[in-house]
């Protein structure tokens, strides 16, 4: 990348523009050629050589290398779109770039900075009074649909019926919140299923440990479990052995004192965020206890949603107050490994999905694409409305703000019309990808556009034709599309009125004192 953008320091006016406009683009290249079901991988290699392959927008960008400030603001479009979407993450960035490359034009044509962040909101704006218009109401078919239309040209695709069967089974039935999707490799995808209750990855850290732990009362502890900074602060200076030994056997009641004290909560199964002592282990161990450690943070929240456990931060403070109950806890064998079961938990709708596939990258790949469809599903159902896919909305609020530009008047209009053209960087993507010639793509939609029902129209990936979308089973929620659409315009006009790029404070030190001058 150029040294442009990886010099932060104090640069303004067009140059801090450029910047803005240069790792937007950037970005949206990092994903673009994704796009779609015609889309291609990338491969993220990390220093220690460790890799991914992936097609997912999001999890490019999350890893990316790209270290710079306007970076991270853009990376927040992705991080919006996927945690109010699921999906749609590609899509978010890839306009964000075209919208930038247009606001760059715009400067070229001496057009304000301030008259194009204005025009950008007035064209979001009118987009999403376009869109209230736009939509069906799905039925469980189309639910289906939404699943499959979400897997298209992933790793998924080729079990997708199977797969958007799950999706619609239980994102009909439960909230997203409720739902836990664990991966696990040597098995086949069509092995994935949902299961009533919660599944964690992880195994006990103690062959005496129990296999099976009826009613159990479950503590979560995100701390590690040991005598506080020993290794790091502790000085004493020891002579002779009993020294040492007294040392060691006071140490070792102090490690015995504090794992009894979780015992004596009632406590006879724990999940541990962080690390525990092995004294520590050993103590729990001989008391019965089942203990979990270094429990990824996702799934103590989803442990915490199931038990009605309280994640403690301090083990000083735990206590029987704490405790989440379950039916049942069952260390299980899922592809020679062992998995934790937890049945008939307070939270009764607790289900979890088991993703399958051969390999550890595969599974990996296909659990990001589960994760999309049963989002997109949930939202769809949720909000009762999906949309046309294939590019369709993006080419329908793109004519409609075309025509409404010329309502708009002074410079403002300029940058309405230019918001309408990036909008089409979509379905002129989805062309590109597949290989199909993008200008009569868009000759192509663009007349359908015009006609009665044009609005269900989108690119037909095989031969480039205006088609509708509905009849060929690609369909998205309606806010996959509006969000994409209304965070790439925040972001965009947001960024070009910047007119000073400076170093400045961690904003975390920013107290309130800061302000009393
Ligand atoms: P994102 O991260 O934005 O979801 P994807 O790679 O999942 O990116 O691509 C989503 C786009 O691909 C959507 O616009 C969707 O309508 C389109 N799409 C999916 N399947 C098809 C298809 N069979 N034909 C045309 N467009 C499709
Ligand atoms: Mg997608």
């Amino acid at each position: 990348m150029s040294e442009q953008i990886n010099n932060s320091k104090n640069q303004t006016g067009s140059s801090a523009r450029e910047v803005c406009i240069h790792i937007a683009r950037e970005l949206s290249t990092l994903v673009k050629h994704t796009l779609g079901p015609n889309g291609l991988d990338n491969m993220l290699v990390d220093t220690a050589k460790d890799s991914v392959i992936t097609n997912d927008g999001a999890t490019i960008i999350k890893q990316s290398a790209i270290d710079h400030p306007v970076a991270k603001v853009i990376m927040n479009v992705a991080k919006t779109q996927e945690e109010q979407c699921y999906d749609g993450t590609t899509t978010s960035l890839v306009l964000t770039g075209e919208l930038m490359t247009q606001a760059g034009d715009l400067l070229k044509n001496k057009i304000h900075p301030t008259k194009i962040a204005l025009g950008f909101q007035i064209a979001a704006l009118k987009a999403e009074e376009i869109l209230l218009d736009m939509g069906i109401e799905p039925d469980e078919k189309m639910l289906n649909l939404i699943a499959q239309t979400a897997m298209t040209g992933k790793s998924a695709e080729a079990d997708k019926e199977h797969l958007s069967e799950i999706c619609v089974e239980v994102a009909m039935a439960v909230p997203m919140d409720d739902i836990t999707i664990v991966q696990r490799p040597n098995g086949k995808v069509k092995d994935s299923t949902a299961i009533a209750g919660l599944l964690i990855d992880g195994q006990k850290l103690d062959h005496i440990m129990p296999d099976a732990v009826e009613d159990p009362k479950i503590g979560l502890i995100a701390a590690d479990i040991d005598i506080p900074d020993y290794t790091q602060q502790l000085n004493v200076q020891l002579s002779g052995n009993d020294d040492v030994k007294k040392f060691i056997e006071s140490r070792n009641s102090q490690l015995v004192e504090i794992a009894q004290k979780l015992v004596d909560t009632g406590m006879n199964v724990l999940f541990c965020s962080r690390e525990l002592h092995p004294a520590i282990i050993e103590h729990l161990a001989s008391h019965g206890v089942y203990g979990v450690r270094r429990v990824r943070r996702s799934d103590m929240e989803a442990l915490a949603n199931a038990t009605e456990a309280r994640i403690v931060m301090n083990i000083d403070t735990f206590s029987e107050k704490d405790l989440g109950s379950a039916g049942l806890l069952e260390e299980i064998t899922v592809g020679e490994r062992p998995m934790i079961k937890l049945t008939g938990t307070p939270k009764k709708s607790t289900v979890s999905v088991l993703v399958r596939a051969p390999t550890e990258h595969v599974v990996a790949e296909i659990k990001r694409a589960f994760d999309d469809a049963i989002g997109v599903v949930s939202i769809a159902h949720e909000d009762n409305c999906v949309l046309p896919g294939g590019g369709a909305p993006y080419m329908q609020l793109s004519g409609k703000l075309k025509e409404f530009a010329a309502t708009v008047g002074g410079r403002e209009q300029m940058a309405v019309e230019a918001f309408a053209n990036a909008l089409e960087v979509i379905p002129k993507t989805l062309a590109e990808n597949s290989g199909l010639d993008p200008i009569d793509a868009m000759i192509a939609l663009r007349k359908a556009h015009t006609e009665e029902e044009g609005w269900k129209y989108g690119i037909n990936v095989i031969d480039g034709s205006a088609v509708d979308m509905l009849n060929e089973n690609v369909l998205e929620p309606k806010r996959v599309v509006a969000q994409a659409v209304r965070s790439a315009a925040d972001i965009a006009s947001q960024l070009i009125r910047v007119e000073l790029i400076t170093t400045a404070k961690p904003m975390s030190e920013i107290g309130d004192d800061d302000f009393q001058f």
